[in-house]
């Protein structure tokens, strides 16, 4: 027998559940995959064919996670871009996407750097140290609201404040909290919406693009994501743009995410990019021929890459902590998709599934 995946191991760093749905896409294509993360029993290690359990840092480990995979992949951004760099020691160009893409995406002011240099706008921000930095930052830009966040690290709203000139204590307190010599400041975006938009791209540089999505957010973390986004045709293709021009000027190969801000006047902002698949695209599991998730492992092991053409409208809730008691109700519901992350405990804020609600598209 032959064909394009045939005896293909792909190793995934990372066991979280964008790890279990990429695991789950490249089951479908008859692809293996081999999990490597610190923690036992995780969402992506129940679909996995195999584990290795080890700290991040453990070379005997990734020794092993290397000669048994053919291609190496993450799931998500806090990998230390030092196991990539050991990895790449024992086999070279192996993992996907490209390490400085991480290098950049881990650390919010290279990040920022990184887009504006290649000519994309993001609100304005500046590296701040204290609070003498913080009053001079207030004063060149002439605004009283602001935030900050810690450099790396955050995610889902962690590491971060909105503060006003007058709350100088509740500045101090965060200074002193997070404990970190650089935070990044950044002018408060008056946002009319935020867009989403995923773009996987493999070695011979064919893409698919995903979105614009809408996401709403609730307590800092992404709640719903709709598509169509219902923007102009004008946002949608800059956005599109956007994605595109990041993917092109890395050289992507893998999926990358890229969060807007989208402002009157249609002006778009980057908040920030992650090189991976991303909440904002469970949709495509059940409204495309091939979700992110397929197109991710399609791309980092070399394959064709499949059309992100949508047959349905669809609508994304995320099942945070307790919601995952009310879903008996949807199990039998028309056009209603159910998905678990196997996670024994519903902690506070914890992802612990989502629900795709499609609605088919009709052709005639
Ligand atoms: P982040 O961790 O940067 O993705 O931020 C989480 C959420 O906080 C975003 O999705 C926005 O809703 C909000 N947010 C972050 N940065 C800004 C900003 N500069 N202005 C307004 N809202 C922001």
């Amino acid at each position: 027998m032959n064909n394009l995946t045939h005896g293909l191991t792909l190793g995934i760093l990372g066991g979280g559940q964008l790890g279990r749905m990429s695991a789950m896409a490249a089951a479908r294509l008859g692809i293996s995959v081999i999990i490597f993360c610190p923690e036992e029993n995780t969402p992506a290690s129940h679909v996995a064919s195999e584990t290795i359990v080890a700290p991040y840092d453990d070379k005997d480990a990734l020794k092993i996670f290397s000669e048994k995979t053919d291609v190496i992949s993450y799931e998500f951004e806090n990998i230390p871009v030092e196991t990539i760099e050991y990895i790449e020691t024992l086999k070279k160009n192996s993992v996907f996407p490209d390490k400085a893409l991480l290098n950049v995406s881990q650390d919010r002011i290279k990040e920022k750097t990184f887009i504006n240099t290649s000519g994309i706008e993001t609100t304005r921000w500046k590296a701040v140290s204290d609070i003498n930095d913080i009053q001079d930052t207030l004063k060149e830009w002439q605004t009283n609201t602001f935030i900050l966040k810690t450099t790396r690290d955050g995610y889902d709203g962690k590491g971060q404040g909105k503060f006003d000139t007058q709350d100088i204590d509740n500045i101090s307190a965060f200074l002193n909290e997070t404990q970190e010599h650089t935070l990044i400041m950044e002018e408060l975006v008056d946002f009319t919406c935020e867009l989403s938009i995923i773009i996987a791209r493999n070695t011979s540089g064919e893409t698919a693009i995903y979105g614009p999505m809408l996401n709403e957010h609730k307590n800092r973390i992404l709640h719903t994501t709709t598509v169509p986004a219902g923007v102009t045709q004008d946002v949608e293709d800059k956005a599109i743009q956007i994605a595109n021009t990041i993917a092109t000027s890395v050289n992507l190969v893998g999926v990358l995410t890229v969060e807007l801000f989208i402002c009157p006047n249609d002006r778009i902002l980057v908040n920030e990019i992650a090189p991976r698949t991303h909440n904002s695209g469970h949709w495509s599991i059940d409204a495309c021929a091939v979700s992110q998730f397929e197109n991710h492992v399609r791309s980092v092991c070399g394959l064709p890459v499949g059309s992100s053409e949508r047959h349905s409208d669809a609508r994304m809730l995320n099942l945070i902590g307790d919601d995952i008691n009310n879903i008996d109700q949807h199990m039998g519901t028309p056009h209603t998709c159910v998905h678990l992350y196997g996670k024994k405990e519903a902690r506070t804020g914890r992802k612990m599934g989502h629900i795709n609600f499609i609605k088919p598209i009709s052709k005639s």
